[in-house]
């Protein structure tokens, strides 16, 4: 089998519930690349591309759009789509960083190999160690008592893990905590994420005031660089330290772990380049011992198969993962992913197993 043609367009999807706001910015719209891969056996795959807000990766569509389908795809056009580990070389030498877009890549691919096998995704790496996964759901950072009104709703449709999104004042930060923990109970498991807005010490001061609402997790305090100030803020509080914006690769993972900077590791699909890398960044946390979750970009039920999948097949896995975020979209073009009282399972389907509308988002025929 040989790939005859990759295409990519742009799509956007948007919040069904405005407002959505983070440390760093503030985003109601999310722009996605689809991605379809044909090959000379009529069988194709579709993937999607998140971009992510330009607050957070500093990529944009437009440029992405521009590398898949003007040097990414015509690099891999002729290959054999099972040869992922010359697929994934060969773009890597042509194009350094870009991972999101070449996440694109790699989801069409998994989609196409599923297919052509008639196995679903996860089969292609080992297969599920579990059957179901827990979903965290994001909660964009709010007035606090709006905040807490909204976690309610969730947690009333069966969500039993929150990720509250932090990172103004101490005053607010705690007070969103505060009244987030009062409006939902004792049971759910809340983790807090600073998107890298304090000082370590700041942090530390935070996360103390915070420990009577019984934080499980806190994510991504400092900034990306500063490993010695998450080590600090690591070795000085109760809640486990997950990095987020430190780990995009193999490489900063087990920079990391050599600084002692986290207990826990966001994998992350479009950050990580795809399934193919996010595994072996997996596999890094295996060996030291450390812990991971897969953590998601906003977008599409098609990412969301991909989180599901990859989720399933990871041994260490205890805790829940953030594979419900297409839920707040209202204009997702995919079908066949659902979450049931807070619980997320692969579709059963081949590759990822999700329904992807081509007319609508344009890679009909
Ligand atoms: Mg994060």
């Amino acid at each position: 089998m040989k790939i005859t043609q990759v295409r990519a367009v742009a799509y956007k999807v948007h919040n069904a519930m405005t407002g959505w706001k983070i440390s760093t910015g503030s985003s109601d719209l999310h722009e996605l690349i689809f991605v379809r891969i044909d090959t000379d056996e009529r069988i194709f795959g579709v993937g999607v591309a998140s971009p992510g807000a330009t607050f957070i990766s500093g990529d944009t569509q437009i440029h992405h759009l521009e590398l898949i389908n003007n040097r990414l795809g015509p690099a891999i056009a002729g290959a054999d789509p099972f040869s992922l580990e010359a697929i994934t070389h060969k773009l890597d030498s042509l194009v350094r960083g870009a991972e999101r877009a070449k996440a694109g890549i790699d989801l069409a691919l998994h989609d196409l190999m599923g297919k052509a096998l008639g196995v679903p995704a996860n089969r292609l790496f080992g297969g599920a160690v579990h059957s179901a996964v827990r979903v965290t759901r994001l909660m964009g950072m709010y007035e606090p008592q709006e905040m807490a009104e909204k976690s309610k709703s969730v947690v009333q449709r069966g969500y039993t893990a929150l990720k509250l999104k932090v990172g103004t004042t101490l005053k607010e930060d705690v007070e969103r905590v505060q009244r987030v923990r009062e409006a939902v109970g004792p049971e759910v498991t809340i983790t807090i994420d600073f998107n890298m807005a304090c000082s370590p010490k700041e942090a530390i001061q935070r996360i103390q005031k915070m420990e009577p609402y019984d934080v499980a997790i806190v994510e991504q305090p400092v900034k990306a660089a500063d490993l010695r100030g998450m080590a600090l803020v690591r070795q000085a509080v109760r809640p486990r330290v997950m990095a987020d914006e430190s780990v995009n690769s193999s490489a900063e993972a087990l920079r990391i772990i050599e600084n002692g900077a986290a207990d826990i590791i966001s994998l992350k699909i479009p950050k990580m380049g795809g399934i193919f890398k996010a595994r072996k960044v997996a596999a890094v946390c295996e060996a030291a011992g450390i812990e991971y979750l897969v953590g998601t970009a906003p977008g599409s039920r098609l990412l969301d198969a991909a989180n599901v999948h990859l989720a399933v097949s990871l041994r260490n896995l205890t805790l829940p993962c953030e594979i419900g975020e297409f839920e707040r979209m209202a204009n997702d073009p995919c079908r066949g992913l659902e979450i049931v009282e807070g619980i997320s399972r692969p579709p059963p389907g081949p590759g990822l197993g999700v329904d992807v509308d081509l007319v609508k988002v344009g890679l009909a025929g």
